[in-house]
């Protein structure tokens, strides 16, 4: 490709609104352009990367027996309330009517649709197991999008679905995805972990992983041993009884009207309880809700490692008389009134020095649970509440607890008979009996990974490709486009190295030397190769973007000298 004609708007400045380097730099490199909150269209850079990210998909969906289909991103309600998550799925679901008033969502993921796809036609025993993939754009009005691609509202995904006869089959193919998937996440060139997940809103019972990306910029908080394979979500780590309590025990669980109870040690003597099973409450407004943050008492806020960050816009502790109105009574109540495993969230924000120590009062814990914005959370999660901190013992008796901050690329999901039940997708056995199918669900975040692969390879001044996404191999510069012996070389190399193999970004501009040298350092290809003064020895330099190293190579070795790079 020659650079003069690239649709590749780069910008010097730091663009605005963008605060994690993956966004930044996607922008500055002209890789992507806003074209709606959270909607975004992807340049040429953009689109070779993509490319490659779905090559390597493929590639791996295949080997594992996967097979490759396209389902309608536009789907009929009447499947999702088969299924029963028209009213679950909540608020994310993109919803529309056509012409007829007849009522259609934007697929969010595709359960509903490839279900009752197969319904008819996986009828038997013979014909199981199946594994169906799909590479397709999705849709879901995120509370808040953010982060670019990061997480955004439409978006591509890479979903698969198995089907399978028995549990023995679905672990079978479960397996052969987390394969797939630690090969996916590898040839990108990720440093990730595959950690224990929650089951959350896609229901089902069985396993579940998530693959992590890690990354400062990550939203999910991932607890892991410094000694073993163990890898958590913080949200489902199965931490020992030393860190987990479980709510606090029924007969305590009372809360009282204590207005004049005003600090933890008069909370403990007021209900003869130890103080370590006070469980104290601070009431913030967050986005101008509500959200009432409880913790335990034997701990100091700040001590209590910060995790997950709760994606607000503003945040500020309640004043008194919002906790009047919100609960009905006077603030200062401190008191044993049940268990959030969100004390995280809280945690974040103590130790932003956000907590005023402004206590919350309420009648029962019910009632705190109606003050919490967290409606994608399921009520019997409240049930267990854990802290840890870095460098307690481990669950499985191998080293201490770390914790990291996670980029969920991909998630495995053993899903069960949930679908196939509610839409009827159901096989006769070898006996002849019919069965409800086992499913599993499998999705990978295409377009999130690009930008978790630019969280992990950048520096100042700009990306840091690895060579299996990067747009092109090699970026050919010609220092000075009005000289012709540089000119001539570099066209010559532009030829044969492109008959060599390798997808080559030629560099002629007339532009400065500076911003050529700048731009390729921004846009960050494997390899530079510049045709500079020594061009009529027919001498070029060559130089590694993420090492730095620079070595004077002539034309004549130039294939030698890059099949060691390469
Ligand atoms: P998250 O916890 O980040 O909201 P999720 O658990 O809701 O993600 P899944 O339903 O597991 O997402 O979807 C499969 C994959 O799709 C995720 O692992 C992630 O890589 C990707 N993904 C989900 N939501 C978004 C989004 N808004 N923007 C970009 N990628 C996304
Ligand atoms: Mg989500
Ligand atoms: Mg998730
Ligand atoms: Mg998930």
């Amino acid at each position: 490709m020659r650079q003069q004609f690239l649709f590749s708007p780069t910008l010097r400045d730091m663009p605005q609104g963008a605060d994690i380097p993956s966004h930044q730099l996607m922008l500055r490199a002209g890789l992507i352009r806003q074209t709606a909150s959270g909607i975004y269209s992807y340049l040429p850079l953009g689109r070779r990367v993509l490319n490659h990210v779905e090559e390597i998909i493929r590639e791996e969906m295949d080997k594992s027996g996967a097979q490759e289909i396209l389902m309608p991103a536009v789907q009929p309600s009447e499947l999702w309330e088969e299924s029963g998550r028209l009213n679950d799925y909540g608020p994310e679901l993109m919803r529309l009517n056509d012409r007829n008033e007849r009522q259609f969502v934007l697929g969010p993921t595709h359960e509903e649709v490839i279900t009752s796809l197969v319904r008819d036609e996986l009828n038997s025993y013979k014909k199981l197991p199946v594994n169906l993939y799909q590479i397709q754009t999705k849709y879901r009005d995120e509370r808040r999008p953010r982060f670019g691609v990061l997480r955004s509202r439409e978006f591509i995904m890479k979903d698969a679905y198995s089907f399978n006869p028995d549990t023995e089959s679905l672990a079978r193919s479960y397996d052969a995805m987390y394969e797939a998937y630690s090969n996916i996440f590898r040839r990108c060139g990720l440093d990730f972990r595959a950690v224990k997940a929650d089951a959350g809103a896609i229901g089902g019972k069985g396993g579940t992983h998530e693959f992590m990306v890690l990354s400062d910029v990550g939203e999910d908080t991932i607890a892991y041993s410094d000694a073993s394979d163990y890898a958590a979500n913080l949200e489902i780590a199965d931490l020992p009884d030393t860190f987990t309590e479980s709510a606090v025990p029924d007969e305590e669980v009372k809360s009282v009207h204590t207005p004049d109870v005003r600090s933890m040690d008069e909370a403990a003597t007021y209900l003869s309880i130890p103080h370590d099973r006070l469980i104290k409450s601070v009431l913030f407004i967050v986005d101008e809700e509500p959200v009432l943050f409880i913790c335990r008492g034997d701990h100091e806020l700040n001590d209590i490692k910060i995790t997950n960050a709760l994606d607000a816009e503003t945040v500020r502790p309640a004043d008194e008389e919002e906790i009047r109105s919100l609960f009905g009574t006077e603030p200062g109540f401190i008191g044993p009134v049940g268990a959030f495993d969100k004390v995280n969230v809280m945690a974040d924000y103590a130790v932003k020095g956000l907590s005023s120590g402004v206590c919350g009062a309420n009648e029962t814990d019910t009632h705190l649970l109606h003050v919490h914005p967290r409606r994608d959370m399921n009520i019997d999660q409240y049930g267990d509440f854990r802290f840890v901190k870095e460098g307690d013992p481990a669950p499985d008796g191998e080293g201490t607890i770390q914790f990291a901050k996670g980029i969920e690329v991909g998630h495995v999901f053993k899903l069960g008979t949930k679908y196939s039940e509610a839409l009827g997708a159901f096989y006769l056995d070898e006996n002849g009996s019919s069965r409800p199918l086992l499913m599993g669900c499998y999705g990978i975040g295409v377009s999130r990974t690009l930008a978790a692969v630019i969280e992990q390879h950048h520096d100042e001044n700009g990306l840091i490709w690895p060579q299996s996404v990067a747009p092109f191999d090699l970026h050919l510069l010609v220092l000075n486009s009005k000289q012709e012996d540089q000119m001539d070389l570099g066209e010559k190399l532009y030829e044969i190295l492109r008959e060599q193999g390798y997808d080559v970004l030629f560099d002629d501009r007339k532009e400065r030397a500076g911003v050529k040298f700048k731009d390729a350092d921004l846009v960050g290809l494997p390899v530079r190769i510049t045709c500079g003064k020594k061009a009529g020895d027919g001498i070029v330099e060559v130089k590694e973007r993420r090492t730095g190293e620079m070595e004077e190579v002539h034309a004549d070795n130039l294939a030698d000298y890059l099949s060691s790079l390469f």
